[in-house]
């Protein structure tokens, strides 16, 4: 399996002005390994292969003397670039009935990364990144690689730079002993609910960050359209966006880690089905974007540590109780409360309870590869029964009350 690792870099002034160089070139030869296409395949309409495309590039090097000032597998890149966008051109094409977008031309700012797809990279002993035709980099490793590395890219984004590389590791054993499984509800009051009892929050700093996001946003559209004030708060608006969104990461990536760690099977609803059902406002995509995130990474963790991830079936996690019973709520009901087993608790996390038996119920049904000895839940013990839910420890006091207390 492959996996990306992304590094900040700290590049000096002069390595910054190679880098970008070393940008614009490749992006100039993207555009013209394009054009080349475009012309050869009016011509004889027959495609221009990346082969061929390889050889023109070798004569160029003889004539264009700079170009060998850029590594040659990071040029070579740049025409499988070419290659795979042709390919998605032409299956696009297939799909479509013939209708497709021709790829496109790339302006300098958004032709942003190169790649070295073998070699003519390393980790000097001094723990700088070492590039062939650019130099020693200061890098933070900011954890430690597992696997072997296959490729090195460099991506600069907005004004900062980073590396990724992509490594290939082995996952871990499948874990077929289940001994705890974790329902999660992705909702509206609050980020996601565990049905341990936890509910999410996105922190304090992220809250303040977004608010200060939509501040910029508002200053951005008071500019005047071609000012340089606006063209400032732009800048600005963007450092911010980005920002935010490493933070979300930042945090998504330690709440997956914490629940990977915790648990040896995690159900989530599967997204997916969930949006065709519900309407669609902005603010509600934009969440969902951050829920599919945080779902994708407890996902590749869960694949990473062996650890069982499935998607279950959301429809009505929000209607039904832990006994069976249909519990109808509107948008705003917050409360869940059962008139059939007594159940009284805050609406997400009993979709978070619901979720986790749909999970339990998709084990026993349909993997019988694995073993099954969690007796947390709620049809294990019997959902009527008080006293015995009061003895799971797993179970949080604060999130359950019960009629008659
Ligand atoms: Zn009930």
């Amino acid at each position: 399996m492959l996996k990306t690792y992304k590094y900040r870099l700290y590049p000096t002034r002069k390595q910054k002005e190679k880098l970008d160089w070393t940008l614009n070139i490749c992006c100039i030869l993207y555009n013209s390994a394009l054009v080349d296409r475009k012309n050869h395949y009016e011509r004889d309409k027959r495609s221009l292969s990346y082969g061929k495309q390889a050889g023109i590039l070798k004569h160029d090097k003889s004539i264009i003397l700079y170009l060998k000032d850029i590594h040659s597998q990071v040029l070579q890149d740049v025409l499988i670039r070419v290659e795979k966008a042709y390919k998605a051109f032409y299956r696009r094409l297939k799909e479509k009935n013939g209708k497709a977008g021709y790829p496109r031309f790339k302006n300098m700012g958004r032709y942003n990364s190169i790649t070295y797809t073998q070699s003519g990279f390393g980790i000097d002993a001094h723990g700088k990144l070492t590039l062939s035709k650019i130099g020693h980099i200061k890098l933070k490793l900011h954890r430690n690689i597992n696997g072997i590395i296959k490729t090195c890219s460099i991506k600069k984004e907005i004004d900062k730079w980073y590396v990724c590389f992509s490594v290939e590791y082995e996952p871990a054993a499948k874990k077929t002993v289940i001994n705890s499984v974790l329902g999660i509800d992705v909702g509206l009051s609050s980020f996601a609910t565990l049905s341990d009892g936890d509910p999410i929050d996105n922190p304090k700093h992220l809250r303040k960050a977004e608010l200060r996001l939509i501040k910029k946003q508002k200053r951005l559209s008071s500019k005047k359209r071609g000012s340089s004030n606006r063209n400032k708060a732009r800048l600005s608006l963007s450092r911010a966006h980005k920002k935010v969104s490493n933070q979300r990461k930042d945090f998504q990536h330690k709440v997956s880690r914490r629940i990977v760690d915790s648990y040896d099977a995690v159900g989530a609803e599967d997204l997916q089905i969930k949006n065709m059902v519900k309407n669609h406002c902005l603010s509600k995509s934009i969440s969902d974007a951050g829920w599919g995130q945080f779902l994708s990474y407890i996902e590749y963790k869960a694949e990473e540590a062996g650890i069982l991830y499935m998607r279950v079936n959301p429809r009505n996690t929000s209607q039904e109780c832990t006994c069976g019973a249909s519990v109808p709520k509107t948008l705003e009901g917050r409360t869940h409360s059962c008139p059939s087993c007594g159940l009284i608790a805050s609406r997400d996390y009993v979709s978070a309870l619901v979720v986790k038996q749909r999970a339990i119920n998709k084990i026993r049904q349909e993997l019988p590869e694995y073993t099954l000895v969690e007796t947390g839940s709620m049809d294990d013990i019997g959902y009527g029964d008080i006293a015995a839910l009061k003895s799971i420890p797993s179970l949080k006091q604060e999130a359950l009350q019960f009629i008659g207390e």
